[in-house]
């Protein structure tokens, strides 16, 4: 059996309130996309990821979430206008990846586990049909104008859930033959003729459609949050030249910093800030200065070292703050292209990136110009 994962994060998803589609928003500092895909990419028989666009989501799903999570690379292709049509184009792009079984689940559903993924698997192994559902609990009404008009017998009544795993040519031919929209693919499955079996649902699996629902998943999720703090701090002496290279920013001044590398002191201190969170060292022993491949080398090949480290480890970075210390030169009309130029680097949005300066009064080193001094913090969250 090749299990294909197919994620469906095609809808606009602006209930949850703000202007970026629920699917895009940081859940405790990861967007509710990549901790759904995560989630998914973590089980060990799934072999490859596809995930159904918005047409017009392919920048913001470059920029959020990337090429590859968890070390598989991940397949897109867009959606259409009702969640039936994007599941429709997503088996399309499937087929032919020499998968023959097909979990097809909700990006609004990050909280999945993999006991769950298991469980719709094994059913699915057997029936070539299953999915996750929780019995319902709570008495049913019937309500008409603001009143109860009646109580709707409970015994036998789920909540649908997803995954929901078949056998990829028993939906295909499914899909083929549907009329209309199927609110999810058990119904498309059904309306083909096939039995769908249930298998025991997680009340974690939440789906999230409004703000309240952020909230509660946030919730579930503080019970096993693990969040790292580093910092850094470095000092660089000038010396003669005519630039200076801040957060890779290159700084026209009438000196030039001091140093093995390129001297980028600010970046130094960011680097050291995530390898500081990781408890990992800092830069001067996974590029020890006497080492001269690194005579002259950008800065950002060590900040490039701790990000992926960062990632090998399971974390998130959630946010940056560095500070530069210096008379001269002036810092804040490069202070937005210092945050842009991180932000690539690390692969999180601007906002999460702060960089500003400070002067020390003309008290010290850097009061006597004698060169520049930058700290930093990093915040990381456990993926
Ligand atoms: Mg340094």
């Amino acid at each position: 059996m090749t299990i294909a994962a197919l994620i469906v994060a095609a809808g606009r998803g602006l209930r949850a309130g703000g202007d970026v589609p629920k699917q895009y928003r940081g859940l405790a500092g990861i967007p509710v996309l990549a901790r759904a895909i995560r989630a998914l990419a973590a089980h060990p028989d799934i072999a490859t990821i596809t995930v159904v666009l918005h047409a017009d989501d392919d920048a913001r799903f470059q920029r959020i979430i990337g090429p590859h999570v968890g070390g598989i690379s991940l397949t897109t292709c867009h959606g259409g206008k009702e969640r039936s049509d994007s599941v429709a184009a997503g088996l399309a792009c499937i087929r032919g990846q020499g998968a023959d079984h097909v979990l097809i689940h909700d990006a609004a559903r990050p909280l999945v586990d993999l006991a769950l993924v298991s469980r719709v698997i094994d059913a699915m192994r057997k029936t070539g049909a299953a999915a996750p559902a929780i019995p319902v609990t709570d008495t049913l009404w019937q309500g008409s104008k603001g009143t109860v008009a009646g109580v709707v017998p409970r015994d036998g009544l789920f909540r649908a859930q997803t995954p929901q795993g078949f056998r990829l040519d028993l939906i295909l031919q499914a899909h083929q033959m549907l009329q209309g929209a199927a609110t999810d693919d058990v119904s498309a499955a059904r309306a083909a003729g096939h039995e769908v079996a249930i298998v025991e649902g997680s009340t974690r699996n939440i789906k999230i459609t409004g703000p309240d629902d952020f909230a509660l998943a946030e919730n579930l999720l503080g019970k096993d949050m693990d969040i790292r703090t580093g910092n850094g701090f470095d000092v660089h002496a000038f010396t003669e030249g005519d630039h200076v290279t801040l957060c890779g920013v290159r700084i026209a001044h009438d000196r030039a910093l001091s140093g093995h590398s390129d001297a980028d002191v600010a970046m130094h201190a960011v680097t050291d800030a995530l390898y500081g969170a990781l408890g990992a060292g800092d830069i001067g022993q996974w590029f020890p200065p006497s080492d001269a491949q690194w005579k002259g080398a950008a800065s950002d090949i060590f900040l490039r070292h701790a990000v992926e480290m960062v990632a090998e480890r399971g974390f998130a970075i959630s946010n940056i703050d560095c500070t530069i210390i210096c008379e001269t030169p002036k810092i804040g009309p490069h202070a937005q292209d210092m945050r842009e130029n991180l932000a690539r680097i690390l692969g999180i949005d601007t906002d999460r990136i702060s960089v500003k300066a400070t002067t020390s009064e003309k008290l010290g080193f850097t009061g006597r110009k004698e060169g520049i001094a930058a700290l930093a913090t990093a915040t990381l969250v456990k993926t």
